[in-house]
C-alpha cells in the first residue's frame, strides 16, 4: 500500500524531505468500516495547516502519519450494509492507494455524473465551499461587482462562476497572464487582474464601480489593494490566505505585516466573516451537488484541473500549489 507520510513538520515552507514516500500493509476495515481504493487524491491548502501543530480548528497530522487528504475511488471490501465492493465513494483517507473508513464519512456516488476526478473539484468539497459560502456570506446580487483571489484555482473558479449566473459583474485576481486570459476568456468572468502586476490601476479599471463582494482566498497584498474599494454594506467572505500559509501570522511571504486599515470596516458597515466549510457544508452536500449538475449541463460550470499523475509526484505537487504553480484544481492520480 503505497502512502505518503510526514516526516517533519516544515519551518516556512515545506520541502520535499518533510514527507516520506513508503509501502506498508493494506488497513483491514473494523466492523462498520470500508476498505477503498484511491483513484484520485485531493490536494488542497488546508494540508499545509495540518502539518503545523499551532492551535488551529483541526488536529495535526502526526509525525510518522499518513498526510490527510480526501480521495475518490472504489469500494474493494464492505463491512457496512449500504456499501458494495464495486460501489464508487468520495472519502477515502490519505495520502495513500487504500484506506480503512468510516462508512459514516462516505458518499456513494455515481460514476456517470462527471469524470471521477471533478468529485474532488467542482462535485466536492471546493465546490461546496464556494456554494455555501456565497449562498450564506456573500450573496452577490444582480449588477453588483464580486472580486475573486485565486481565480483560476478550485474554489476560485465555482465562485466566479457562480456570480455570473447570480448576474454579478465577476472580477478574478489571478497570477499570470495565461490564468487571467483562461478566467475571461473560458470561465467568463469579466475581467482579470494580473497580481504580478501593479494592482491599483487594474483594480479600478475593472471595477468602475467599486466592489461589493470580495472573496477573499490569499490575503496580502491583494487584500490590502481590495480593501480601499469597497462599497458601503460591502461583504468579504474570508475563506483562506494562502499567501500567508508559510509565514508567521499577520505577515506576508517578505515577513512584513500584511493587511490592510481595517477602519472603513465601521465607516462603510462592511460585513467581514470566516468559515470553515465542513461545518455546515455536507449537510447540504445532496442539493449542492444536484444544482451543480444542473449547472454542468447547462454549460454554465466549466471545469480546469492540473492533474499530477502518480502518488510519489504528489509531495512536489503539493508544494507547487502553495506557490501558483496549479492551473487549476490539483488531483493526484493514483495509478
Ligand atoms: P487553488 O486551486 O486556488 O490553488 C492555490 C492558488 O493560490 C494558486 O494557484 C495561486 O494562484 C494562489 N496563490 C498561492 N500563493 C499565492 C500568493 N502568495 N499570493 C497570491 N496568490 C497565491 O486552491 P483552492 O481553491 O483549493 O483554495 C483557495 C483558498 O481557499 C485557500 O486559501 C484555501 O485555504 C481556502 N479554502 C478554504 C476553505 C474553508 O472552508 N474556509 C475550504 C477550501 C479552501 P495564482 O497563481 O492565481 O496566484
Amino acid at each position: 500500500n503505497l502512502a505518503v507520510l510526514l516526516r517533519a513538520r516544515p519551518q516556512g515552507a515545506p520541502v520535499l524531505s518533510d514527507f516520506d514516500i513508503v509501502e506498508h500493509a493494506i488497513p483491514k476495515p473494523a466492523e462498520g468500516q470500508v476498505l477503498v481504493r484511491a483513484r484520485y487524491l485531493s490536494l488542497d491548502p488546508y494540508m499545509r495547516g495540518r502539518m503545523s501543530d499551532a492551535k488551529s480548528y483541526s488536529k495535526p497530522v502526526e509525525i510518522g502519519a499518513v498526510m490527510e487528504g480526501q480521495t475518490v475511488g472504489e469500494v474493494v471490501e464492505s463491512r457496512h450494509p449500504d456499501f458494495r465492493p464495486g460501489d464508487t465513494v468520495l472519502g477515502g483517507y490519505g495520502w495513500q492507494r487504500f484506506s480503512a473508513v468510516d462508512s459514516s464519512r462516505l458518499w456513494k456516488i455515481s460514476p456517470h455524473d462527471a469524470p471521477l476526478s471533478w468529485n474532488l473539484g467542482v462535485l466536492g468539497m471546493p465546490g461546496l465551499t464556494g456554494w455555501w459560502g456565497l449562498k450564506e456570506i456573500g450573496q452577490p446580487k444582480a449588477g453588483e461587482t464580486l472580486v475573486v483571489s485565486a481565480a483560476s484555482g478550485a474554489v476560485g473558479q465555482v465562485v466566479g462562476q457562480l456570480g455570473k449566473i447570480a448576474g454579478a459583474r465577476v472580477v478574478g485576481v489571478a497570477g499570470g497572464a495565461a490564468k487571467c486570459a483562461f478566467v475571461t476568456d473560458e470561465l467568463g468572468f469579466d475581467a482579470c487582474v494580473d497580481h504580478r502586476a501593479p494592482l491599483d490601476p487594474a483594480l479600478d479599471a475593472a471595477c468602475p464601480a467599486g466592489i461589493d463582494v470580495y472573496w477573499e482566498n490569499v490575503g496580502g497584498a491583494v487584500q490590502a489593494a481590495v480593501f480601499p474599494r469597497f462599497n458601503d454594506f460591502g461583504r468579504m467572505v474570508m475563506c483562506g490566505m494562502i499567501a500567508q500559509y508559510n509565514t508567521a501570522p499577520g505577515a506576508d511571504a517578505s515577513g512584513a505585516p500584511a493587511g490592510p486599515n481595517l477602519g472603513p470596516v465601521v465607516r462603510k458597515r462592511l460585513r467581514i466573516q470566516g468559515f470553515i466549510v465542513s461545518d455546515h457544508g455536507w449537510a447540504q452536500y445532496p442539493a449542492f451537488r444536484a444544482e451543480m449538475l444542473g449547472h454542468i449541463a447547462a454549460g454554465q460550470m466549466k471545469v480546469k484541473e492540473d492533474v499530477t499523475e502518480g502518488l510519489e509526484n504528489a509531495p512536489e505537487a503539493f508544494l507547487g500549489l502553495l506557490e501558483g504553480r496549479n492551473f487549476g484544481k490539483a488531483v493526484v492520480k493514483v495509478l
